[in-house]
C-alpha cells in the first residue's frame, strides 16, 4: 500500500510549489492520498484536485485555520471540507483582512529595526498567495538581513521576537465550528507546538473536544517517537482520531519532503478509514 500525507501547503498560501507541482512531487514520493491544507484559503484546491485526477493521487480537500487559545496560537486542520459551502467564504474574507491589517505593521516594525524592505515587494513576490510571515522572512533573506527563513523567525518574526505583531484570530470554538459547519473533520495540528500553553495538554484536548474537535495530528514531521506515542495514547484515551502529516511547504521549510517529512515520517493509511466514516456521517 502506498503512503499517505494529510498536511501540505502550496503557493496558494506559504508553500513554494504550485498545487500541480505539489501533487506531482507527492506522486513521485509514492503518496496515494494527499490532503492539501493551505492556511486560511481553499484557492489551491481546484488545481490540486484536477492534477490528482491526472496523476492518480487522491486529494482530500482541506484547510488549516489559525485560532487563539488564551494567548497562544493553535492551528486547526479541516479535512473533507466542502469548499463551496456558503459559510466558508465570509469567514475566509475576515481572516484575510486580519492578515492585510497585520502584515504592513510587521514591515513597519522591521524598518524601525533597520531592515529596509517594503510591503509592496513582499506582495509582488507572493503573487496571489495568502501572505504570511514566511513571505516576509523570504524578503529578509533576499535583502541579506538573515541567512535563512528560520533565522528570520528567530531574530524577528516569531512570537516574542521584536517584529512579532499578533493578528486578530478566531477563537478555537469558531474555527472548529466553521470546519464542522462546512462538513469537515476538525483536527488539532502539530500538537508539539502547544508546549507554550500553561495548561496540561490533556486538558487542552478535553476543552477542544468539548468545542467539537474530532482528532489530533499525533504523527508529524518533527515529533519524536516518544511524542508520537504520547499523543497517540492521549487521542485514544479521549476518543479522538489520530491523523498524521508532513506539513510540507517546499523551500519554505528546507529538508522537509512531502510523504516522508524529515526522512522517517510514515503515516499509516489505515488512519483514513475512520476519518472517511466520520466524514460520510457528517454529510
Ligand atoms: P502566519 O500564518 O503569517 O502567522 O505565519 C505562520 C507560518 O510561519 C507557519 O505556517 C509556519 O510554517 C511558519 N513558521 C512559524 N514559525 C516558524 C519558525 N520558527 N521557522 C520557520 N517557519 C515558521
Ligand atoms: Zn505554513
Ligand atoms: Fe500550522
Ligand atoms: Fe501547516
Amino acid at each position: 500500500m502506498g503512503r499517505i500525507d494529510l498536511h501540505s501547503h502550496t503557493t496558494a498560501s506559504d508553500g513554494s510549489l504550485t498545487p500541480e507541482e505539489l501533487v506531482r512531487l507527492a506522486k513521485q514520493q509514492g503518496v496515494v492520498t494527499l490532503a492539501v491544507t493551505d492556511h486560511d484559503t481553499i484557492s489551491g484546491l481546484p488545481q490540486a484536485i484536477a492534477e490528482g485526477e491526472r496523476a492518480g493521487v487522491e486529494i482530500i480537500p482541506g484547510i488549516e485555520i489559525s485560532c487563539l487559545y488564551g494567548t497562544t496560537e493553535l492551528h486547526i486542520l479541516g479535512y473533507f471540507i466542502n469548499p463551496d459551502d456558503p459559510h466558508l467564504a465570509p469567514a475566509l474574507i475576515t481572516y484575510q483582512a486580519s492578515r492585510e491589517e497585520r502584515n504592513p505593521r510587521i514591515v513597519e516594525r522591521l524598518r524601525e529595526l533597520g531592515c529596509e524592505l517594503t510591503y509592496a515587494e513582499i506582495k509582488e513576490a507572493a503573487g496571489s498567495a495568502t501572505v504570511g510571515r514566511p513571505h516576509i522572512a523570504q524578503a529578509l533573506v533576499r535583502r541579506g538581513y538573515v541567512n535563512n527563513v528560520s533565522e528570520a523567525f528567530d531574530r524577528y518574526l516569531a512570537d516574542g521576537a521584536p517584529a512579532y505583531i499578533p493578528r486578530l484570530l478566531p477563537s478555537p470554538g469558531e474555527a472548529i465550528g466553521l470546519i464542522r459547519k462546512i462538513g469537515g473533520i476538525p483536527v488539532l495540528a502539530h500538537p508539539v507546538y502547544t508546549s507554550r500553553l500553561q495548561e496540561p495538554f490533556e486538558q487542552v484536548c478535553a476543552t477542544l473536544k468539548g468545542l467539537g474537535l474530532l482528532g489530533i495530528e499525533a504523527i508529524y514531521s518533527s515529533h519524536s517517537r516518544q511524542q508520537t506515542d504520547r499523543y497517540r495514547s492521549i487521542s485514544k484515551n479521549q476518543g479522538l482520531l489520530v491523523t498524521g502529516g508532513s506539513d510540507f511547504h517546499g523551500e519554505t521549510k528546507p529538508n522537509l519532503l512531502v510523504g516522508t517529512g524529515y526522512g522517517n515520517l510514515s503515516v499509516p493509511s489505515d488512519l483514513l478509514e475512520p476519518m472517511r466514516a466520520l466524514a460520510a456521517g457528517r454529510r
